[in-house]
């Protein structure tokens, strides 16, 4: 823990903090204190320490492990566990096996790699190493199973959100939502979630929403190219994983709790539609039999599109049973 508690203490200052502060806060050893450094500068932290002022981060290495994320936490988040692997199956098969075993919940399995990313229905997420993020989050929710698909327009909304504030200054309208979980920058997908659920029949016993996020891709498996897009190609710079991430908890622990006051989406369903690719305008409904054209209208609160056909009929559309296309392309 020292060394996370250091690095919290570092990262939250703007300015340098004396080894004393860092001594009398932790109650740690000078010495104690010095190695704990010595191992970050190791780790490929860039660390400046002057004589009677003490230490400045200067940069930090693209990490993403435990020890990196639980720095970066704050009040109010509601991760606190953070499992990191260099290299898993899936983050979502990981996340089970725990939830399974009785860990814990919520807490946040970290891949820096998967060799066998999942997508819905058996599709595939191509998961290169250390150029995204695949992470999932493992939550028992208080709800009956059926509203389980909610969490993953929540966490839809908290990807955007984070990384709007972490990668594009702020600025609104640029990562956008295609219905139910994809967040799309400029029509291209960047980001796919996939929730998987274990349940009785009144009783959620875990969900685990894994996102998988392209980063720092500059380059696309053929099968994907034309629909997929990174984070850095559309920021124009390199993006920090870690900010990210963190940008995640903050945001989806600030949504969870407007979802758990009303257990439905009521409270959070506007701002989740000024974010969806394709509001008012006509989509392709893709269902196993059947496609058809409507108009999008947003999502109700219980996270089911409405559609309007070309008779006037407003209908909801399920999210397990269909997929949304745009008319040209992907989004
Ligand atoms: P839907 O609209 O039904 O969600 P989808 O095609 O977006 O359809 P997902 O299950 O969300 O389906 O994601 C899996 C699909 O995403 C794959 O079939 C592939 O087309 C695409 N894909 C896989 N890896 C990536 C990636 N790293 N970046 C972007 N797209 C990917």
């Amino acid at each position: 823990m020292t060394k996370t508690d250091i690095l919290k203490m570092l990262n939250d200052a703007d300015t340098y903090v004396s080894g004393q502060d860092i001594c009398d806060k932790l109650e740690l050893s000078r010495t104690a204190v010095w190695k704990a450094i010595k191992q970050l500068k190791e780790e490929g932290y860039e660390i400046d320490a002057i004589k009677n002022k003490g230490y400045l981060i200067k940069s930090v290495p693209d990490r993403i492990t435990d020890l990196e994320i639980k720095s970066l936490l704050a009040d109010g988040d509601i991760v606190e566990d953070i499992i990191y692997f260099e290299e898993t199956d899936s983050s979502n098969n990981q996340a089970k096996i725990m939830a399974e075993h009785g860990r814990k919940m919520p807490f946040l399995v970290i891949a820096e790699e998967q060799t066998a990313g999942k997508g819905r229905r058996g599709r595939k997420w191509i998961s290169p190493k250390k150029s995204g993020i695949y992470m999932t989050l493992a939550i028992k929710p208080d709800i009956p199973p059926q509203k389980a698909s909610m969490l993953t327009i929540v966490a839809a909304m908290a990807v955007a959100n984070g990384l709007k504030k972490a990668c594009f200054d702020g600025h609104e309208g640029i990562c956008q939502i295609k219905w139910p979980n994809d967040i799309v920058i400029n029509k291209k997908k960047a980001v796919g979630i996939l929730t998987e659920m274990s349940a009785e029949p009144d009783m959620v016993n875990y969900v685990v929403v894994g996102i998988g996020i392209n980063v720092n891709n500059n380059d696309f498996d053929e099968s994907i190219r034309e629909m997929a897009t990174s984070i850095s190609l559309e920021s124009k710079a390199q993006v920090s994983r870690r900010d990210i991430i963190a940008g995640f908890i903050h945001e989806f622990s600030r949504l969870y709790k407007t979802f758990e006051e009303s257990s439905d989406l009521s409270g959070l369903m506007d701002e989740y539609n000024k974010c969806l690719v394709n509001i008012n305008n006509r989509v392709k409904i893709l269902g196993d039999a059947s496609q058809y054209e409507a108009q999008a209208l947003g999502i109700d609160k219980y996270g089911r599109l409405l559609v309007k056909k070309d008779d006037g009929e407003v209908t909801a559309v399920l999210s397990g049973e269909v997929s949304v296309r745009g008319l040209y392309g992907y989004a």
